[in-house]
């Protein structure tokens, strides 16, 4: 079966440009060379340190953000040298739900308007039928119709959340892309928004691809992890078989970071040295080089790509190169 989304070698670069002749001093390797398929009804959670590219992954998919090269498949379509014009039948198949209920919503507006807007700037319905339809999006979201007249300011974190969510769901979306969509939550919402998020997948068959740096929110909600630092995915597997057998040193690292008694606090520190480094002219060879603690000399120079070392797990490091199990398998 086809996957619903296949990205293939996805590039976003951008110039720096300094000094009074704006010459161009460096590149910002933001997304730098990704590949990932996404099955319908599947949840690809994507996760690693801010600023590794996620929400740039997640812009450029929806073309909100030019990719420099590389394919979008949506359907075996690529989408990705697509008009704007031609671009507009897919816009209705693809939504985004941001981390920030807040300040995603016009605060001028009803909440019903909210919803129903998509419905009338695509011309599905109008009137009495689209009230019925925001009606009905509302009870799909655990909010009661009688809400549909109050404005965002009148509405909980969580609640704004699922007003959010029911306008990505107006047009009846074969993907929708989240962002950290509960990181702004209190702790005690956020496991409510997620099972609502499932809830919604369990019913209507979308794709998830699901953005976060909370590894616990990524394992309840994903059927597959994709690890990514400084615009490349380094690791990727089905949710299990990454959190019981993590293969690259960063991943380990990432897992090892989160304390079981207090999963909120981050502890970076004892397995990884340092800061992740600037994505502008980012390290040569293996990105990760100048904080791992396995790096060969090889690591500096050779950058290692994505190789099976398991069933549907693949793994970006050259001490998978060889030496795994799955090797001559
Ligand atoms: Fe470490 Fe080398 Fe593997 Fe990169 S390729 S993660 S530097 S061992
Ligand atoms: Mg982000």
């Amino acid at each position: 079966q086809r996957p619903l989304l296949e990205v293939t070698d996805l590039v976003k670069h951008y110039a720096v440009r300094g000094g009074v002749l704006r010459r161009q001093i460096g590149t910002v390797h933001a997304v730098d060379g990704v590949s990932f398929a996404l099955g319908t009804g599947e949840t690809l959670g994507l996760v690693g340190e801010s600023g590794c590219g996620k929400s740039t992954v997640a812009r450029t998919v929806l073309r909100l953000v030019e990719p420099t090269s590389g394919a979008i498949k949506l359907d075996g379509e690529d989408i990705a040298p697509l008009s704007k014009t031609a671009l507009r039948p897919y816009r209705r198949s693809m939504q985004i739900v941001f981390q920030d209920p807040f300040a995603s919503l016009n605060p001028r507006m009803t909440a019903g308007d909210i919803v129903g807007e998509p419905l009338t700037v695509h011309g599905l319905a109008t009137g009495a039928k689209k009230q019925e339809r925001v009606a009905e999006l509302f009870q799909q979201v655990g909010l009661r119709p009688d809400q549909m007249k109050n404005f965002p300011h009148q509405f909980s974190g969580g609640q704004r959340q699922r007003i959010c969510i029911a306008r990505a769901l107006s047009l009846g979306p074969r993907l929708i892309v989240c962002d950290e969509p509960v990181s702004a939550l209190d702790v005690s919402i956020q496991a409510q928004v997620i099972n609502l998020l499932i809830d919604l997948q369990r019913k209507q068959n979308f794709s998830y691809l699901f953005i976060a740096h909370d590894l616990a929110v990524v394992a309840h909600i994903s059927h597959r992890v994709a690890v990514m630092y400084l615009g490349r995915i380094v690791e990727i597997a089905d949710k299990r078989e990454l959190f019981a057998n993590p293969r690259h040193p960063y991943t380990q690292a990432l897992l090892a970071s989160v304390p079981i008694a207090d999963p909120k606090a981050k502890r970076l520190t004892p397995l990884i040295d340092g800061d992740v480094p600037s994505p502008i002219n980012p390290p040569s060879g293996c990105a990760f080089h100048t904080r791992c603690r396995y790096a060969m000399d090889r690591c500096k120079t050779e950058r290692p790509m994505l190789k099976e070392a398991g069933v549907g797990h693949q793994v970006a490091c050259w001490l998978n190169d060889g030496t795994g199990r799955s090797e001559g398998a």
